[in-house]
């Protein structure tokens, strides 16, 4: 007659390491899960997986047939099947995990990762209100809907929505809210934020508007001229830290403006204008132009 000794019986019920425990919980809920690793990362991929030799998991943006049982390819490795999560080899990663972390996409959310003080602020002045989480140094915020996944929109601001992962950190508080136009426009794609003959490529310190390029515009001359001095007044207020900020916010303002009007309004050379009012204060040129574009493009029915 034998008994299991005590050592036995710790490794057949050794418990589950909590990151575990974390992941199942939120797999309960269909929420797709990864381990991360100590340093906030994926784990590699394994030998097979090295380099996408297998050629990459079937949702990915260039889709292979990887059946691979490892958590391989970073965050489409996500997954709320149970019996994955809890299987050999994703349990040594378990073990060796240092965080756990979730597809937004796959649960139809986008994140906004704001990484310090500075992006929080800017957060709260520009972004509707919405479920927030405390970070490391920052906040995430979290909005309904999905859109593809950039980094660096602005200073300290990633979006993680699709084909992107995020670190689990817990429910937040606040009521969730849609996702606003105001992130969907934050990612502006190089090549659509410098189009021929527009904002991006005209760069001319001497450029200035003038009644006659705006031939469809529906306002006086006074009342553009004055709209486009209080911004420019507004950005000189705020040199270095905020004025990148109040360029965007100017640039939303004279979209606004002219948002009913026919056109062309003569946008173009506003928004150069308040390129160069961020730039003479010190904000960095590529910066001040996005800041600009993206303004714009938050009411891009107002014609050019
Ligand atoms: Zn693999
Ligand atoms: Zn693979
Ligand atoms: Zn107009």
């Amino acid at each position: 007659m034998t008994h299991p000794t005590p050592l036995q019986r710790d490794h057949i019920e050794s418990p589950r390491p909590a990151l575990l425990c974390t992941a199942l919980a939120l797999a309960a809920k269909g929420v797709p899960v990864l381990p991360l690793r100590v340093g906030k990362v994926p784990f590699g991929n394994c030998p097979d997986c090295a380099h996408n030799a297998c050629g990459g998991r079937p949702h990915m943006k260039t889709p292979g047939s990887c059946q691979c049982p490892a958590p391989c390819h970073g965050w489409a490795a996500a997954t709320a099947a149970p019996d994955t999560l809890t299987s050999p080899v994703w349990s040594t990663s378990w073990r060796e995990a240092g965080a756990v972390a979730y597809h937004p996409a796959g649960v139809g959310l986008t994140v906004v990762d704001l990484d310090d003080a500075a992006a929080i602020a800017w957060a709260r002045l520009y972004l509707p209100a919405t479920r927030t989480i405390t970070t490391t140094r920052g906040e995430h915020w979290l909005y309904l809907g999905t859109m593809p996944s950039a980094n660096a929109v602005r200073p300290g601001v990633d979006i993680k929505s699709r084909m992107a992962y995020a670190r689990w950190l817990g429910p937040g508080t606040g009521t969730m809210t849609g996702l606003p136009d105001a992130v969907r426009a934050l990612p502006v794609r190089e090549e659509e934020a410098t189009p021929p003959g527009s904002v991006a490529s005209s760069h001319s310190a001497s450029a200035v508007w003038e009644r006659s390029v705006a031939t469809g515009c529906r306002h006086t001359e006074g009342y553009v001229r004055t709209g486009v001095e209080r911004g420019l007044a507004l950005i000189g207020e705020h040199p270095e830290s905020g004025a990148g900020t109040q360029a965007f916010s100017v640039a939303c303002f004279l979209a606004r403006q002219h948002a009913q009007c026919p056109g062309p309004c003569g946008l173009d050379a506003l928004a150069e204008q308040v390129v160069n009012a961020a730039v003479a204060v010190g904000v960095p040129e590529p910066y001040a132009r996005r800041a600009v574009v993206n303004g714009l493009n938050l009411h891009a029915s107002a014609a050019a």
